[in-house]
């Protein structure tokens, strides 16, 4: 676990922010909404819908282009949103912030820009084997292009990572390194400073995965000396497409375009072309403004409530759902590593996960079950899914008991359990 569990105060302070989430309220069959989908995407409080609205209603214009007031404006809440991302991952400076629509097209950003530019035949790509499939399919379309051959470091049977076997297999050829922070099947939370240690002790570039990570715990780029950080606004209690890309200065400044247009540009003649400086070089195209403003709010919002103070409730409800769970008979939890965060994933003997979350959705418990996009992990545990069930900082312990009480049903439903139990 994360941080520190700090009992029961912390989980009746954060019980409070469930009003700042309208869609909390509304019901789903008839029954309050339990949502624990949160690893898929978190709701939004009423400040990062209001910051959006708001943004239409009184700012929205182009950025960049133009000389009136209102251009000028939304340029500016672009520019202050480009800085909030800076903050909330302390990178050094503003240019190392590159928007995208989110986790995945950020790195389909470094690998077809970074990659392409930098690998060749016989280089060698590490990834782990509980990757998410936006940070496998990328690298195979520049593995593809370039000869360069992907390795992967193998997951133990308690969902960590074979940190043995990474060292192994780092060698000279390795020119890259690509790691979740926190995995969103498992939600085994990485060892990050030191695969960022060793990776670049044999001069490999490395990239983390940060969509299960910047809503739980805090974030410092500087700190874990990684070469580039990804994450999506939309796990971040954001709006959805918007994201960023973090990339160390001299790696952004080095890399080439990969999309061609507007804004991403300096000159432009039919012979040839030349860019704007890092990041508007990879921004191409009118941005999601609206959605850097929303993103703004949510990460406003993450820092009024506290990272500290999410990681801690969080951690609290994933030791209670942990002993809940292990009370029903039949259940395995998948994915039992040291460090985990905000995820409890599990199979029940008897029942396939659709079933469970169709019946726990019956209930108004919304869990998310399958391949999770991770289906060489899957394939690794031998299993066609799992059911998850992932939290944010609005869920509370009577959200896992609705959960506990929907898989008693669901195993009454399939006659493995007496009505009594
Ligand atoms: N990586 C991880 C670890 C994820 O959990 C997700 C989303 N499930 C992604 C990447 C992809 O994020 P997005 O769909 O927002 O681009």
């Amino acid at each position: 676990m994360n941080a520190i569990a700090q009992g029961t105060d912390m989980t009746i302070e954060m019980a409070a922010r469930v009003a700042d989430f309208p869609i909390l309220g509304r019901p789903v069959h008839g029954r309050r909404l339990v949502y624990l989908d949160n690893g898929a995407t978190t709701q939004k409080p009423q400040a990062v819908i209001d910051a959006e609205a708001r943004f239409y209603s009184e700012s929205n214009a182009n950025i960049h282009r133009g000389v009136h007031w209102l251009s000028q404006h939304s340029t500016d809440l672009y520019d202050q949103g480009r800085e909030r991302v800076r903050q909330l991952l302390n990178a050094a400076q503003v240019e190392e912030i590159v928007f995208t629509r989110g986790t995945t097209e950020a790195i389909n950003l470094v690998a077809a820009s970074w990659g392409r530019a930098n690998l060749n035949e016989g280089d060698e790509i590490l990834l782990s084997g509980m990757e998410h499939h936006s940070n496998i399919v990328p690298w195979q379309f520049v593995a593809q292009q370039t000869g360069a051959v992907i390795k992967v470091v193998p997951v133990t049977d308690d969902g960590e990572l074979d940190m043995g076997a990474f060292s192994q297999l780092l060698n000279e050829r390795t020119r890259f390194v690509g790691m979740c922070h926190v995995s969103n099947a498992l939600g085994t939370v990485n060892p990050v400073e030191e695969i960022v240690r060793q990776a670049h002790a044999v001069g490999a570039v490395v990239l983390l995965d940060g969509a299960q990570a910047v809503a739980h715990q805090r974030v410092d780029v500087q700190a874990l000396g990684c070469d580039f950080y990804v994450f999506s606004g939309h796990k971040l209690y954001g709006p959805t497409g918007i994201g960023a890309l973090y990339g160390r200065r001299e790696l952004l400044d080095a890399m080439p375009p990969w999309q061609g247009g507007g804004d991403m540009i300096h000159t432009v003649s039919f012979e040839r072309s030349t860019y704007a400086p890092t990041p508007q070089k990879f921004e191409a195209g009118t941005p999601n403004i609206a959605g850097v403003v929303g993103l703004k709010a949510a990460i406003a919002y993450v820092q009024e409530v506290g990272l500290e103070a999410i990681a801690a409730h969080e951690d609290t409800l994933l030791q209670y759902a942990t002993e809940q769970l292990a009370g029903i008979p039949g259940l395995r939890f998948i994915g039992q590593a040291r460090q985990r965060a905000a995820i409890a994933s599990f199979v029940m003997e008897g029942i396939h996960p659709h079933d469970l979350g169709t019946i726990l959705d019956m209930e108004g418990v919304a869990i998310r079950a399958g391949h999770h996009c991770t289906m060489p992990l899957m394939t690794r545990f031998g299993l066609p899914g799992t059911a998850r069930a992932s939290f944010a900082l609005y869920n509370t312990r009577e959200d896992v008991d609705a959960l506990v009480a929907g898989l008693h049903k669901a195993r009454r439903l399939f006659g493995l359990e007496e009505r009594s139990a």
